[in-house]
């Protein structure tokens, strides 16, 4: 079923008219971005996408995003299966200046040539629903807390972690926006 929204980029006007309502599976593997971060690239996560008219004619999508995710625990390095459970509001814009013009509760989305490529905006959305540092809960994980003292003189390792790219990214998505 996702296959025939991802393929080809979407006449979001149409479905605003029509006021479609869209579900579908997509495979974690397709989220090319947030490969790094993905202990297990198996499974899938459920999309659902609600196309209307909000007011003055404006183009919009309203979402739901869930499923599950194994992340690195950032305390003791094991999986940890982390629910993703995210809603969001999109604006469909054609420019900035749309853009600056929505409403503070719409999230704007710039569509192309009048077409809507789904596939890169629900990455972006999936990689804003991630946490930005996943951890065990206490009681599971297989290290104990460290000490307040222990912790500080721990180096700082802000190379080659994934979360810290993970951070710069969502800073960049909310520039974008
Ligand atoms: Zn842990």
């Amino acid at each position: 079923m996702a296959k025939e929204y991802l393929q080809e980029p979407l006449d979001p006007y149409k479905l605003c008219a029509a006021e479609r309502e869209i579900s579908f599976e997509l495979p974690l593997e397709s989220m090319q971005r947030a490969q790094d971060l993905l202990l297990d690239k198996q499974g899938s996560f459920r999309i659902q996408l609600k196309f209307s008219y909000g007011s003055q004619r404006l183009l919009q999508v309203e979402g739901h995003l869930k499923g599950e995710v194994t992340l690195e625990c950032q305390r003791c390095l094991g999986p940890s299966k982390q629910l993703l459970d995210n809603h969001f509001l999109w604006g469909l814009v054609i420019s900035e200046e749309a853009a600056s013009n929505l409403p503070k509760t719409h999230e704007p989305v710039f569509i192309e040539k009048e077409r809507l490529a789904l596939l890169s905006v629900i990455e972006d959305e999936f990689l804003l629903a991630l946490p930005l540092v996943a951890y065990h809960p206490e009681d599971e994980c297989q290290l104990q807390p460290l000490e307040q003292d222990q912790s500080a003189e721990e180096p700082a390792e802000t190379e080659n972690n994934p979360f810290s790219a993970l951070a710069d990214l969502k800073e960049s998505l909310k520039k974008k926006q």
